[in-house]
């Protein structure tokens, strides 16, 4: 499943995507002493503002670089369904970061590392050569050509550089969010999750930016227009106004995404979103992303044994299991589910740690006879319904 073979060949390396994984691929690889080079189709790293939850793993992973995009925390999560509620205490915050701070503090560390970073640079296509690969590239209008002896592909869900080098395009559903102005009763360390099964399989949140605003997002299925008349819905009957909106199709991840492949005498290798490292029941790629980068520098410098990948690999199966289960949910089940949740907090869980919260959710789904039959039959049905 993971090569075996380290990877210790010198040799220049071009990663394809300057945003959150490719720029940590780049500081990575270079700061072990490999000649890297990243390209982005963009004009500039000046990404559009955007608030995202994380969890405390990206203090870990990112140490000093972490603090300046760390703009709150949240410690508790509030789920609602069908007029209940129940409420779960963290015991270690959640952070919600900011993208337009991230970035840059990303792309100056690579800078650092010695990664060298080209703009308004496009990548069209890949092909072996004797010594390696020949990347096509656009650059300023122009065409150009590059050699490399690794390519990485950061470039997102629909990866140019995975089709290139023959991976299966990656299944993809719309995530659209709304930024409002936070309710007067939510506090900006709770973010808000509302189980509407027929809204959507997935749920409604409400992440707290700051005192006074929030975004509020639906994950879909289907189309993009679909998912938004929905969430439009919602914040009615919520009265809540949208001030502006964001969204995209953001991968979802069924089975593990073999990360590396041989093409003539070079390798090619995929990270973040354009290898589907999503967690599907939550839809966060930034942590897990990070550990794609980590699992694929380590590849490309030969050290670590693969094992940020197989840790990497266990964290998507869970979440995928979970998720699976949780597709068939219908009102009752999630109504059933809420309500063991605040008895099993009120009773003997008053705090968990959040990625205990998925392991909380698992316990909670083995020990009760009807939610294991719907389990069951989520994880029997293989496919999700259409
Ligand atoms: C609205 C929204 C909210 C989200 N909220 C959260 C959240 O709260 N928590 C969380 O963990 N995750 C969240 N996510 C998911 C998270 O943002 C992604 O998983 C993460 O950004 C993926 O990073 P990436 O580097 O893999 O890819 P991307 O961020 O998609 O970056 C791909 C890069 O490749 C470049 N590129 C693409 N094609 C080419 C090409 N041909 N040539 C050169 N460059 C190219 C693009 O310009 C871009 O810079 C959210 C996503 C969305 C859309």
């Amino acid at each position: 499943m993971y090569e075996n073979q380290p990877d210790t060949k010198n040799g220049t390396v071009v990663v394809v995507g300057g945003s959150a994984a490719g720029l940590m691929t780049a500081a990575k690889v270079a700061a072990g002493g490999r000649d890297v080079r990243l390209l982005d189709a963009k004009g500039g790293f000046d990404p559009a503002p955007r608030s995202l939850i994380v969890t405390h793993h990206f203090r870990e992973q990112l140490r000093d670089v972490a603090a300046s995009s760390i703009v709150n925390e949240i410690r508790r999560f509030e789920l609602f369904t069908d007029g209940r509620s129940a409420s779960v205490a963290l015991t270690r915050p959640d952070l919600i970061i900011e993208r337009a701070r991230l970035i840059p503090a990303l792309a100056q560390e690579a800078t650092k590392a010695g990664a060298k970073l080209s703009f308004d640079t496009r990548f069209l296509g890949l092909a072996p050569n004797s010594r390696g690969l020949r990347l096509e590239l656009e650059s300023g209008g122009k065409r150009q050509e590059l050699h490399a002896d690794h390519v990485v592909g950061a470039d997102g869900a629909t990866t140019r550089v995975g089709r290139s080098a023959g991976w299966p395009p990656v299944e993809t559903v719309p995530l659209v969010q709304a930024i409002v102005k936070l309710p007067k009763d939510c506090p900006r360390d709770t973010t808000r999750v509302w189980f509407v099964p027929d809204d959507t399989p997935y749920f409604y949140w409400l992440i707290p930016e700051n005192d006074s605003r929030g975004a509020l997002g639906i994950i879909g299925e289907g189309s993009g227009q679909e998912t938004k008349k929905r969430i439009e819905r919602f914040l009615e009957k919520k009265q809540m106004e949208p001030l502006e909106w964001q969204g995209a199709r953001i991968p979802v991840y069924r089975k593990w995404i073999r990360v590396e492949r041989r093409v003539g005498n070079g390798k090619v290798f995929l990270v973040g979103d354009a290898a589907a490292q999503v967690k599907v029941s939550t839809v966060g790629g930034i942590v897990t992303g990070f550990r794609g980068a980590q699992g694929v520098a380590d590849a490309l410098l030969g050290v670590g044994g693969r094992s940020e990948l197989r840790t990497l690999h266990r964290e998507l199966a869970t979440h995928w299991l979970i998720r699976k289960t949780l597709h068939h949910f219908e009102q009752k089940h999630y109504s059933y589910l809420v309500d063991l949740l605040d008895r099993a907090t009120r009773e003997s869980l008053g705090e968990i740690h959040r990625d205990h919260a998925t392991r909380l959710l698992w316990t909670v789904l083995r020990r009760q006879p009807r939610l294991i039959l719907l389990g069951l039959r989520g994880l029997l049905m293989g496919a999700w319904p259409r």
